[in-house]
């Protein structure tokens, strides 16, 4: 984990305005933009804007980050939505992530089923 940013990073390079997003919020540390590929009728990204690789490595390393990160996701779902949110961080290729800085999903906007694999 680091905090510089990462010429390769996909999310490093939309914090930066480098690969265009459509961003719904921003905070100091934080930055929320639409998934590209949506799973529910609201699918938002929410990303520290310094490069962590993953929600671990940015609980130990900001943890303040990582409640504003949080805190962001209910903004966006009380704006979004209606309040009432399913946050996911996948951590590690077997659960899925495929953009090694971290990210949560935030999904909602309809009624959510149970999680699958
Ligand atoms: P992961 O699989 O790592 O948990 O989630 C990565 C997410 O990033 C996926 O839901 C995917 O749709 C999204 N994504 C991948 N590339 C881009 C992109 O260029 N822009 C945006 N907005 N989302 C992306
Ligand atoms: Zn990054």
């Amino acid at each position: 984990t680091t905090s510089a940013p990462e010429p390769d990073c996909l999310f490093c390079l939309i914090v930066a305005g480098e690969v265009p997003a459509t961003i719904v919020a921003r905070t100091e540390n934080v930055v929320a933009f639409e998934d590209i590929n949506p799973s529910a009728p609201m699918h938002v990204l929410v990303v520290p804007t310094t490069h962590h690789g993953d929600v671990s490595q940015l609980a130990a390393a900001a943890p303040d980050v990582l409640a504003e990160l949080v805190g962001v996701a209910e903004q966006v779902a009380g704006e979004r939505a209606d309040g009432q949110f399913r946050l996911i961080f996948n951590s590690g290729p077997h659960a899925g992530q495929t953009v090694f800085h971290v990210h949560a999903h935030v999904l909602g906007g309809t009624q959510l089923g149970a999680l699958v694999g």
